[in-house]
């Protein structure tokens, strides 16, 4: 017997999540796509936020839906648009990296009041984007932890 509480514990086994084992695919578009294509392919592909990046698949930008929303309700053309002009740019976004620990991502989307933040790879060119962690990815965490029983 450890002689720890159920709740040092618990916090073991949350201290011990890396992000590289709950991340998701990162859906990303090209500075020069269009708003309307962005909107586009948020609805394809299911997420709430994009990462856009260069031609060396660089980070340098993110737009949320309500980045696009925004861009929406005015008389612009959204297929003239380009998402470079609408975009939360670099070097202003919050990112992670795979071996960071989960739940000191989950406090950066709590402090910045983010959705996502977007799991990068440094290179030379910049910052490769890789993953994505979102809220929906710290919920499944939340209930596997639960559901597998750990402690
Ligand atoms: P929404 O705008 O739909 O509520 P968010 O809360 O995620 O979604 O985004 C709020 C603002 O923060 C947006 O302008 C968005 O571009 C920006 N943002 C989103 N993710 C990040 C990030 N990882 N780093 C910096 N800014 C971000």
């Amino acid at each position: 017997y450890t002689g720890k509480t159920g709740n040092e514990l618990l916090t073991e086994q949350i201290k011990k999540i890396r992000v590289y084992e709950y991340q998701h695919v990162p859906i990303v578009v090209k500075e020069s796509v269009s708003v309307y294509d962005a909107i586009s392919t948020m609805f394809l592909e299911d997420v709430g936020t994009l990462f856009v990046v260069d031609d060396q698949s660089c980070l340098t930008g993110v737009l949320s839906r309500k980045d696009l929303l925004r861009a929406s309700i005015g008389k612009q053309d959204l297929n003239a648009l380009p998402v470079h002009i609408i975009m939360t740019r670099m070097p202003n976004i919050t990112v992670c990296q795979k071996d960071d620990l989960l739940v000191e991502v989950a406090q950066n989307l709590i402090s910045k009041q983010i959705d996502g933040i977007p799991v990068v790879k440094k290179t030379k060119s910049g910052l490769e984007v890789v993953g994505r962690v979102t809220k929906t990815t710290i919920t499944k965490a939340f209930v596997e932890l639960v559901m597998e029983d750990h402690i």
